[in-house]
């Protein structure tokens, strides 16, 4: 007994001194839902072979145990399959269940789609796991008054790289990002994720849902299905689109950034990414403190930047705004989560 007891307080310490960045997407397809291209393995390969850390092969009301994937040649040992399904329900609210044990049922349905939310996001708990709310605007599904009463949510896809997902609204429905600083806005603890929806992997271009466009950061000390997911419901993590940052505090007074221009550079550099093309705008950075309503509070050019959290919440967002050679101007962003300074958060403890 001894000997265990000081075991374990010799590793303790150990474990505990850094936190990592771990890459990460979680939501893609396989051939198993009928509509995509590639296998379980070929999916998760493409994952381990482009620098990810982590992947869910999130499939349609299908639980695809990781430990029946096969990787090929050397596999890094920083390399997870989470386990995950898109729980895929009635009046097309779809979810990711991460980090399940088993399969977890679907077929709810209810007048209201809150409840419909409401029972994915329990059903998920019962099986171990955490909920992400999916692409609320693939068919206009889900609204604000959709989620706002939905208890123990603590995540939805900001961002979701499948070409029919409407992630920037149109003239009579708000962005995702407007959805998102309404819910804020109205005392919900909400974090975005950035995710790929991949199908495939394949054929590339713009209108196939491709890989690569979207995913989270997340930091946490081991690479371990629970802590990634236990630092995302916690908001310990950034959603990115194409922009990287080397510093992240976001402290319970001020949040802090830097930008990681060399890393962005890389992302950018890369076919698969596609933006966000805009009509007006400086190309370069733009570092924005974002409040109540959608008010920026502060905004700067530079590449390092910070603000105080003065108000029930601050999150911030950084564009890189790029001029093509045809002249067309896209945005690629990174959104760190907000820092709540009133006490919305107790709920979740
Ligand atoms: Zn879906
Ligand atoms: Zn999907």
């Amino acid at each position: 007994m001894k000997i265990t007891f000081l075991a374990i307080i010799i590793t303790l310490p150990c474990l505990g001194e850094t936190s990592h960045w771990y890459k990460g997407n979680t939501h893609a397809h396989t051939t198993l839902c009928g509509h995509a291209d590639s296998t379980p393995s070929v999916v998760a390969q493409w994952y381990h072979d482009h620098g990810y850390h982590f992947a869910i092969l999130s499939e349609h009301n299908k639980f695809i145990d990781p430990k029946t994937v096969k990787l090929k040649g050397e596999i890094r040992e920083d390399f997870l399959l989470l386990p995950g399904e898109e729980v895929t329900g009635r009046k097309t609210v779809h979810s990711t269940a991460m980090n399940v044990n088993r399969l977890v049922p679907w077929h709810f349905d209810h007048e209201h789609r809150s409840k419909i939310i409401q029972k994915h996001v329990d059903e998920t708990i019962k099986a171990g796991g955490a909920t992400i709310l999916n692409h609320p605007n693939f068919g206009w599904a889900v609204q604000a008054k959709d989620m706002l009463p939905v208890k123990k949510l603590y995540l939805f896809e900001l961002y979701n790289g499948h070409p029919s997902v409407r992630n920037f609204g149109d003239h009579r429905h708000p962005s995702t990002e407007q959805l998102w600083d309404d819910l804020l806005t109205q005392g919900m603890t909400i974090y975005g994720v950035s995710s790929d929806d991949a199908h495939h992997f394949g054929q590339w271009n713009p209108g196939k849902s491709n890989p690569g466009r979207g995913w989270v950061m997340v930091r946490t000390k081991e690479l371990t299905s629970d802590t990634i997911t236990e630092a995302m419901t916690r908001g310990d993590f950034y959603a990115s689109s194409g922009v990287m940052l080397k510093k992240v505090v976001r402290g319970p007074k001020r949040i802090e950034i830097e930008v990681d221009e060399e890393a962005t550079d890389k992302e950018l550099a890369s076919p698969i990414l596609i933006g966000h093309k805009v009509k007006k705008g400086k190309p370069g950075y733009l570092v924005e403190f974002i409040g109540p309503k959608g008010k920026v509070i502060e905004s700067s050019v530079e590449t390092k930047a910070s603000c105080p959290v003065n108000l029930p919440y601050l999150r911030c967002k950084v564009t890189r705004r790029i001029k093509q050679k045809d002249g067309d101007l896209i945005e690629y962003y990174a959104w760190v989560q907000p820092v709540f300074t009133d006490d919305r958060t107790k709920d979740s403890e």
